[in-house]
């Protein structure tokens, strides 16, 4: 019998997790997140049925809470509560997998040395990622890990869409466009069939619209390019990072602003994107609720560089016949949503004004030549999945 699966997200500045039970439903038990890490941290886990289990305020260090005392905070939460004497796998998700890792993997010693090289490619993440399976493996070295990647989905890209116009040998130690979201896109890819029917297997942009932002596109339910690169920053503007930019604006900021990389770093992933346009804030919410013209501009901004990038999205396959929202902004923005729709007409899309207002699943008329949905993503399941499907595997070996 499968023992219950932990999955992990561990991000930034918060560690985000969820119980599924190991079963074939892979029914949610409890989730919940700690937020704050390197500063005041905030630790709050409700169960089923989303009543609180607790909502207190941890590490009042004063040089903040620390990532591993956040993750071992939790597994002590757990085991005492005894809600993990039944876990058997963690999942985590895992930002980078490079060009190596094109699906989900087992992490002991090895995989994990692999992983570690690739934290030059995604250093503001990659190591948070890396240091909770080193946490949970100290505390309980019993337990499967899975890392579930990122940029895994994206393997499928042809060769061409791989690739930046760089010199060979920068190419051949990686420097090239990944693609991340990953997991949501592979989510969404896994239901298409059963909300959107036949237009599954044709050519599909999935528009992943939350914090972080990028357009992915699927033919037969398979990556074949994505607005991300080579980082999460590049594609379209997000709620605190500037998307593509001009190289020579790095070059400029250098040069002639004398800003150093970790200025350079934190302007381009915190202070830009709709916050950074808006000067007001990275919440959609706060922004379509504003009549301040500097919210209006950054909403024109984002709006514009979607329709843009859609039409890229759809010269990379050879024409559409669906287009999804997904992810915060996606699934909850009708606004946002019917602005890309209707700027889209070019494309056949005919939006239906009421659906859209109530949140689909369709969202497109009878008559639109090329289908629009929403449809909610679940990247933690996804992740469960995985896991469940690499503990099975082992299972079977054991
Ligand atoms: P993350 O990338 O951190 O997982 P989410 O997918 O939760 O982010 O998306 C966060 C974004 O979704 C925020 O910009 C938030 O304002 C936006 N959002 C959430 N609900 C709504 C809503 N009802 N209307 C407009 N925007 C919303």
């Amino acid at each position: 019998m499968n023992g219950d699966i932990v999955v992990l997200n561990t991000g930034s500045s918060s560690i985000k997790f969820s119980l599924f039970s190991g079963d074939q439903d892979l029914t949610l038990l409890g989730h919940g997140q700690i937020e704050g890490i390197g500063g005041k941290g905030r630790f709050r886990a409700s169960n089923r049925a989303g009543e609180p289990l607790v909502d207190e305020v941890i590490g009042d260090r004063p040089d903040g809470l620390r990532h591993d005392q956040a993750t071992a905070t939790l597994i002590e939460w757990g085991q005492q509560r005894e809600a993990t004497s039944h876990v058997t796998a963690v999942g985590h998700r895992v930002v980078h997998g490079g060009s190596r890792f094109v699906a989900p993997v087992r992490v002991d010693d090895r995989v994990l040395g692999q992983l570690e090289e690739l934290i030059p490619l995604a250093p503001l993440h990659q190591p948070h990622n890396l240091a909770a399976i080193r946490a949970v493996a100290s505390i309980r070295p019993d337990i499967l890990q899975v890392a579930c990647f990122g940029s895994a989905f994206h393997r499928t890209h042809p060769a061409v869409a791989q690739l930046f116009a760089l010199p060979r040998e920068l190419t051949e130690t990686g420097v090239r466009r990944y693609g991340f979201h990953g997991l949501s896109y592979e989510y969404i890819a896994s239901v298409l069939p059963e909300v959107i029917g036949s237009d599954a297997d044709g050519r599909v942009v999935v528009a992943h619209l939350g914090n972080g932002a990028s357009l992915c596109a699927l033919r037969e339910g398979k990556s074949v390019d994505s607005t991300m690169g080579f980082t999460a920053l590049d594609g379209l503007p997000m709620g605190t990072r500037c998307g593509a930019l001009d190289p020579g604006v790095l070059l400029y900021l250098i040069e002639e602003r004398g800003m150093d990389v970790s200025e350079v770093t934190d302007l381009l992933y915190h202070k830009s994107g709709l916050l950074g346009v808006s000067g007001i804030s990275n919440d959609m919410r706060t922004l379509l609720a504003s009549d301040d013209p500097r919210a209006a501009e950054a909403i024109n901004l984002f709006v514009y560089r979607i329709g843009r990038e859609l039409g890229a999205m759809a010269a990379a396959l050879g024409g559409l016949d669906a287009l999804v929202f997904t992810a915060g902004i996606g699934e909850h923005a009708a606004p946002i949503r019917a602005r890309v729709c209707r700027d889209a007409k070019w494309l056949g899309i005919r939006l239906d004004e009421q659906a859209n207002i109530r949140g689909g699943p369709r969202i497109s008329r009878n008559d639109s030549v090329v289908s629009a949905w929403v449809i909610p993503t679940n990247e933690e399941l996804m992740i469960a999945r995985h896991t469940r499907a690499l503990l099975s595997e082992q299972e079977t070996h054991a």
